[in-house]
């Protein structure tokens, strides 16, 4: 099932270091290499999917939702609030092609969403 030349696969697979922060059958979450808030979390499916089209297509998108919603407890923010984004795409500049969702918070986002 992992993508062969897949970074997040790899990640997911413990073959490239990671700072694990939440895990269950379906999920995989870790610290951003390059955090853009103080609590800055990739939540990704365990199955290799491109993007939002293709993990709303195989029903991944309950999942990788009610794992932000822990992990957001988790670290202290569910109540100061958050930000949940997912890249899709050139425009949309996703740079990994697995599908991940970005949690941000920590601190007063900007409104700026684009
Ligand atoms: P995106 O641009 O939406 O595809 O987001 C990809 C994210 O992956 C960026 O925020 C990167 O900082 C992050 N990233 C890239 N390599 C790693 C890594 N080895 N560990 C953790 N985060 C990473």
């Amino acid at each position: 099932m992992p993508m062969e030349d897949c970074l997040f696969c790899k990640i997911i697979a413990g073959d490239i270091p990671s700072a694990k922060v939440f895990e269950n059958d379906e999920v995989f979450a870790f610290r951003d290499i390059n955090p853009q808030a103080p609590v800055h979390v990739l939540i990704v499916p365990k199955k290799h999917v491109a993007n939002v089209i293709e993990g709303a297509a195989c029903g991944l998108m309950n999942a990788l939702c009610g794992a932000a919603a822990q992990i957001a407890a988790q670290e202290g923010i569910d109540k100061t609030g958050f930000r949940l984004i997912t890249n899709c795409g050139h425009d949309g500049c996703q740079s990994v092609g697995h599908l991940h969702l970005h949690l941000l918070g920590g601190r007063q986002l900007s409104e700026t969403m684009a």
